[in-house]
């Protein structure tokens, strides 16, 4: 019979294509934490989330919003002592999350994702006005109002499609798609 994965090693195969070192080598330093901008918005630091993985703290950290606020900025991966790619590593929780449906209710990044390879799916093409809707309202009335005003200016000079583009041979790009995301049934 198979040998079921460690939590750990789930996330280290996911890593396979990264450049980093394993996260097993990380000594946990604390310098990705101290440089990073975001941290006031997550609920556990970068440190302290790489910590849970290695424990094998699977549901926590699958219910964290550490990487769903993580901006991309890369600040962590320069200064890590250890050479961890811990952005990639952020990306890597993003897509576990979705592919598994497993991530904090309320949050914009797992919805806006989803929206957007749907639309992807659908077009072969990012159509704003449809991603917008996936997160527009939580922000008030007030931001609503003032992004579809500005929504529509953009449509009236021509720099936002009123229509969804599509690309052509749309269903040979949905195949290629089916192969590299698991969202085969995304319609
Ligand atoms: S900076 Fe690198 S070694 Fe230090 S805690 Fe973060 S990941 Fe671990
Ligand atoms: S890449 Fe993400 S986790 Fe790293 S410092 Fe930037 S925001 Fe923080």
């Amino acid at each position: 019979m198979a040998e079921r994965l460690s939590f750990s090693d789930e996330v280290s195969n996911l890593l396979y294509a990264a450049h980093g070192n394993p996260l097993t080598t990380c000594i946990q330093c604390g310098t990705c934490s101290g440089t990073c901008p975001v941290v006031p918005y997550m609920d556990h630091t970068p440190r302290r989330l790489i910590g849970m993985i290695t424990a094998g703290l699977k549901e926590e950290v699958m219910a964290s919003n550490t990487y769903w606020s993580c901006a991309s900025c890369y600040h962590c991966n320069v200064r890590c002592p250890q050479g961890i790619d811990i952005a990639e590593l952020m990306y890597a929780l993003k897509r576990l999350s979705i592919w598994r449906a497993q991530h904090k209710e309320g949050l914009i990044g797992p919805v806006f994702s989803e929206t957007f390879v749907k639309t992807i799916f659908k077009s072969g093409r990012s159509y704003e006005p449809v991603l917008a809707t996936s997160y527009l309202f939580t922000f008030g009335v007030q931001e609503f109002l003032q992004e579809a005003q500005t929504a529509t200016s953009l449509m009236l000079k021509g720099r936002l499609p009123v229509l969804p583009p599509r690309i052509k041979r749309l269903d040979n790009f949905g195949r290629m798609l089916r192969r590299i995301i698991p969202m085969g049934d995304a319609k």
